[in-house]
């Protein structure tokens, strides 16, 4: 005899809904939400390089944005984008991987105005 998946009451076999609560019986609704949970952790997972590219991709953003530092920002940029670029086509995609790929790039293009701009200013 099945059982309610709302409420667990139990339910005769040829009815439809639940006499209880009166929720619509759908076969084989548990097996569904295990397949749902045992897939969504791998996709959460995030790999080192994900987030060793994230991080350095916020702290080269955050460096090449003020004038002294986008030397520094641009290293850490190029690293970013390495260590996001591995993340996100490796065989675990990780989105991290792409966020740090961006954010590296961005760096890179502040440091270059950066150092356009100081170029300019000294010759
Ligand atoms: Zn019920």
């Amino acid at each position: 005899m099945p059982y309610c998946n709302q409420c667990g009451n139990k339910i005769e076999d040829n009815s439809k809904f639940c006499g209880n609560c009166g929720a619509t019986m759908v076969n084989q609704p548990v097996q569904q939400t295990q397949q749902h949970y045992a897939r969504s952790p791998q996709r959460i997972k995030h790999s080192g390089f994900g987030i060793a590219g994230l991080v350095l991709g916020i702290i080269s953003v955050v460096m090449s944005s003020t004038l002294l530092l986008w030397f520094i920002g641009f290293i850490l940029g190029i690293l970013a984008i390495i260590f996001g670029a591995i993340a996100y086509w490796g065989k675990p995609r990780d989105k991290y991987g792409l966020a740090g790929f961006i954010c590296g790039l961005v760096a890179v293009i502040v440091a270059m105005v950066w150092f356009i701009i100081s170029a300019r200013r000294f010759f």
